[in-house]
């Protein structure tokens, strides 16, 4: 049976070449193919959703779209083994939102191949609350715990800190037992840093202007959201055979470095992808999050908001107002 809902959606004009968005009434007969039909009942607002809606990265590259790569929500229909009605899920990442339809409305549809069962210790708004930016953090942190690095190694350097990805992975870190420095431009967010469990705050003006090939060795690791300069003298600062998790481009994609820290200091660099890591690398970073991630900080990182004001939270998402991860219920 048909029933239709508001969802965002985001259309383009081929003869000006202008994308636009906002609430239209759609029919779960409009949802694009798959075999799990979902109700969604929280999704989220990343740094990649907020490109989609404000047109400034050509994110969606399929019209009419509907944004939202993160969704958790229970299953309505299901054609797939794996899955029944009533069943609660989770989905990050994998072109939804820019490909195909995303969260951004009542009801979604998705491969089932795509789904993960929602962690036990977590709720639905939880799981939005970390969103791919949590998750990815958590892919970043089994980065460096694969690289075999332990507390004992030294402090892990984390760029972007007031993010997404940044404040997830402060808090897991400092779970970890690793000793964390955050890295922000919002020095003024130094209490929450720290609440979350950094012990030192970096000025990101001094890690974002070029600087030396090789510079003092103060970290054993570094978790990077911000890429370009940043990332290049994050490395040159690394200690020998450390490793530097990169997984975004906030400052940009550019990365001006010398190959002095990986042939001198034997520094790794590990790229981090969060939308088409397979399944079982997903299952054990939300396992991990589970496992690990204390609570009270997850609450503290995270803000209740208003779906319908996806378009103003947006723009202050770009342009680095938002502290945390923003969570919207889908009535
Ligand atoms: P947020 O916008 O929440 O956080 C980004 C943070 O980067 C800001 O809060 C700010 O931190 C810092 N920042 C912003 N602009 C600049 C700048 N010009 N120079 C230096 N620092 C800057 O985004 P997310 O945490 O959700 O995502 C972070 C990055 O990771 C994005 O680039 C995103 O695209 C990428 N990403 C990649 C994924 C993957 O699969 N590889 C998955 C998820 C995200 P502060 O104010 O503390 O300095």
């Amino acid at each position: 049976m048909s029933e239709t809902f508001d969802a965002y959606v985001i259309t383009r004009d081929e003869e000006t070449k202008t994308q636009s968005g906002g609430w239209t009434t759609v029919s779960t007969d409009d949802l694009p193919e798959g075999d799990v039909t979902i109700r969604v009942r929280h999704t989220t607002m990343n740094y990649k959703d907020a490109l989609a809606i404000t047109g400034k990265s050509p994110v969606v590259r399929r019209f009419p779209m509907v944004p939202g790569i993160d969704i958790a929500g229970e299953v309505t229909a299901s054609d797939s083994p794996d899955y029944k009605v009533g069943d609660e899920v989770i989905m990050n990442g994998w072109g939804v939102g820019e490909v195909h339809w995303g969260g951004y409305g009542k009801y979604a549809r998705m491969k089932s191949d795509w789904l993960l069962k929602k962690p036990e210790g977590l709720s639905g708004a939880q799981c939005m609350a970390l969103g791919t930016a949590g998750y990815t953090a958590a892919l970043c942190v089994q980065r460096l715990q694969d690289a075999g690095l332990t507390p004992e190694d030294g402090t892990i350097l984390v760029t972007g800190a007031s993010g997404g990805v940044g404040s997830v992975a402060i808090s897991l870190l400092a779970a970890l037992g690793f000793t964390v420095a955050a890295s922000t431009g919002r020095t003024e967010e130094e209490a929450y840093l720290k609440g979350l469990g950094a012990t030192e705050i970096v000025d990101r003006n001094t890690l974002s202007e070029k600087g030396r090939p090789l510079d003092k060795e103060l970290y054993a690791g570094a978790i990077d959201s911000v890429g370009s300069t940043t990332l290049a003298n994050v490395l040159s600062k690394i200690k020998y055979d450390g490793t530097v998790a990169a997984c975004g481009l906030a400052q940009g994609f550019d990365l001006p470095a010398t190959v002095m820290p990986f042939i001198l200091r034997g520094v790794t660099l590990a790229g981090v992808d969060s939308v088409m890591a397979p399944k079982a690398r997903r299952e054990a970073a939300w396992a991990l999050l589970d496992k690990q991630l204390d609570r009270a900080k997850l609450a503290e990182i995270t803000q209740s908001a208003d779906i319908r004001e996806v378009e103003s939270l947006a723009d202050d998402l770009i342009a680095g107002k938002v502290r945390g991860r923003l969570v919207f219920d889908i009535d």
